[in-house]
């Protein structure tokens, strides 16, 4: 049997009223391509919770592409994430994205309000009260995660999460692709057996691509970084140039066993769908 691979598109909840405007236009031209879901991210602490719910019911009347919400959990509480859940079941959602969330300010994950402090914790309350209700996707750092204290503390926490009931993972962005190779021979020699689906971030700007990848731990490769300084004045050859690197990581990364690809599309159809173009030639039928 062959296994096709899967592909998602991560978008956020509008914080503008332009936003809420341009939404279903970009869901439409994303959904043409038909992804096997939109997921929808979710402030920390429930900052957007009816943004979510509201970009969620978008997706849905949009383009009949499943919509997968996102859900944090650090800050809240056992009662406020179960009429969550309860919600999103009603409105027939099968898989959720299970995660911490972001550090409220001055804060650290054990003094955090709130009766969650680990996405491990959220994993096992969403399989105690709903058992296989939902298909639970989790969070994973093939470069660590910045709070970490290890490497091997962080891949330990990782497995927290699997253990706890988690049927696949979503990484962080990356453009060092030995890091997911390595993450992926670390998960095969603890017996980790669930899929892995790289996050894609196309690269569209110097200072965006710098920003993200610092505020998040990634490497960015000096060659890159250099290249795309020099090129920053030159929109057109900057998006080439970008185009052509996140191209070849994931053609890498297809060739190379990688289950499929989550796209952060940062609300934006055209740097997803160019890349999907270019790789629609060398990504197996
Ligand atoms: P965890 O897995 O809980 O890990 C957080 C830190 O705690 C790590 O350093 C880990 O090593 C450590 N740790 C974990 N478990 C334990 C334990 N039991 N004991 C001790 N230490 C532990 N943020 C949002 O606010 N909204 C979103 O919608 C959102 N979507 C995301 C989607 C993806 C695919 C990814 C990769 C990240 C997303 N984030 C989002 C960011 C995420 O919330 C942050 O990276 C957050 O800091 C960690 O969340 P987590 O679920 O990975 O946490």
């Amino acid at each position: 049997m062959t296994i096709h691979p899967a592909f998602s598109f991560e978008l956020f909840p509008p914080r503008t009223p332009e936003g809420v405007e341009k939404l279903p236009a970009v869901i439409g031209q994303l959904a043409g391509v038909r992804p096997d879901y939109f997921s929808i991210t979710h402030g920390a602490g429930g900052s957007d919770r009816d943004g979510t719910y509201e970009t969620l019911i978008t997706v849905v009347r949009h383009s009949g592409v499943e919509a997968v919400p996102h859900l944090t959990c650090v800050g809240s509480t056992r009662a406020k994430v179960a009429a969550l859940l309860d919600r999103y079941r009603e409105a027939g959602v099968k898989r959720i994205v299970a995660l911490r969330g972001d550090l409220p300010a001055d804060t650290t994950a054990s003094s955090a309000p709130g009766e969650f402090h680990y996405a491990n914790d959220l994993v096992s309350f969403i399989r105690e009260t709903h058992g296989n209700a939902f298909q639970i996707e989790v969070a994973a750092y093939p470069e660590m995660h910045p709070q970490a204290t290890s490497p091997g503390a962080d891949f330990d926490n990782f497995r927290r999460k699997v253990e706890a009931g988690a049927d696949a993972a979503l990484t962080q962005l990356f453009y060092n692709v030995d890091a997911y190779f390595d993450f992926m021979e670390r998960c095969s020699k603890a017996g980790i057996r669930i899929p892995v689906f790289p996050g894609i971030m196309p690269i569209t700007s110097f200072a965006r691509t710098v920003r993200f990848c610092d505020g998040c731990g990634a490497d960015l490769p000096r060659w890159v970084r250099l290249r795309l300084e020099q090129l920053q004045d030159d929109r057109e050859a900057l998006l080439d140039f970008g185009l052509s690197v996140v191209t070849r990581l994931c053609e890498t990364l297809l060739r190379n066993g990688a289950p499929g690809l989550h796209f952060y599309t940062i609300n934006q159809a055209e740097p997803t769908l160019r890349l999907w173009e270019k790789l629609a030639l060398s990504v197996p039928a």
